[in-house]
């Protein structure tokens, strides 16, 4: 495999008026290309400051941050879906495109391909209110992947669901990275969700957020996120990562 994004030593800290506070200290890790990466940590911990520093959003403190690919390949997934309810579903798919003034009759069809094929061919039109959450949050997923993105940045991007369809979404859009090859970076307080979608999972301590430990998932080859739930090694990692953040 080789090595898509490498993180060095990297700290951040935020400089307002009444003070400073340091979000990240001394992480280092490697991103290879086709993994998919989760980042575990308490609320608070730092770990939307570390896609924002990935994005290019917040500036590093010391260390640094590598690309081995051309930077502007990195999508970017929220906690909210960010849709305007002004705009109809295909609109607001083609949102990002639009931004950045790369809107043509080629990308609108490739808009309306990734629709179709995520479920979403008959709603072309409607608002997103008319939408379930999970369906909301396939329409963002379009809008992301509609910029041919590498690497995707994924902050909490299920949080907002209830349970059950927290699960199946996140099953879903797992399955449809897997499928097209995507890099991933996943950040959530979640430790299932953690497991369940990473291929390693990294652990962050309280604030400021450092590494407290990298563990490799190996859940087998034909892992579907839902599946691995009822996997007696689930278990067993969901205790050692239990144990490993209660000294977080
Ligand atoms: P997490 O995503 O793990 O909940 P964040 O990265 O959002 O954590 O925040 C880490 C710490 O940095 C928190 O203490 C937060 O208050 C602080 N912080 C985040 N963004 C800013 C900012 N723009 N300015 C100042 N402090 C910030
Ligand atoms: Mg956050």
């Amino acid at each position: 495999m080789t090595a898509l994004l490498e993180i060095e030593h990297l700290s951040l800290s935020y400089h307002e008026p009444g003070g400073e506070t340091t979000a990240l200290s001394d992480i280092s890790f490697e991103v290879q290309k086709g993994e998919f990466i989760s980042i575990l940590g308490p609320s608070g911990c730092g770990k939307s400051t570390l896609l924002s520093a990935i994005a290019g959003l917040e500036k590093p403190s010391g260390g640094s941050i590598t690309f081995h690919m051309p930077p502007g390949l990195v999508g970017y997934m929220f906690q909210h879906d960010l849709l305007l309810e002004w705009r109809s579903v295909f609109q607001n798919a083609c949102l990002g495109l639009q931004v950045q003034g790369r809107l043509n009759e080629e990308t609108s069809r490739y808009v309306k391909e990734l629709l179709e094929s995520y479920g979403l061919g008959g709603f072309l039109s409607h608002k997103p209110s008319q939408l379930s959450g999970g369906m909301r949050q396939r329409v963002a997923l379009v809008r992301t992947l509609a910029l041919k993105p590498e690497l995707l940045l994924l902050d909490e991007p299920y949080s907002a669901l209830d349970y059950q369809t927290r699960l199946t979404v996140s099953d879903e859009i797992w399955k449809i990275l897997r499928s097209t090859g995507k890099t991933a970076i996943l950040v959530t307080h979640d430790i299932s969700e953690a497991i369940s979608l990473g291929d390693r999972v990294i652990i962050l301590s309280r604030r400021p957020g450092r590494i407290l430990k990298d563990i490799p998932i190996d859940l087998g080859a034909d892992r579907t996120p839902l599946g691995v739930r009822s996997n007696p090694d689930f278990q067993h990692y969901f205790k050692t990562i239990w144990e490993v953040m209660q000294h977080a």
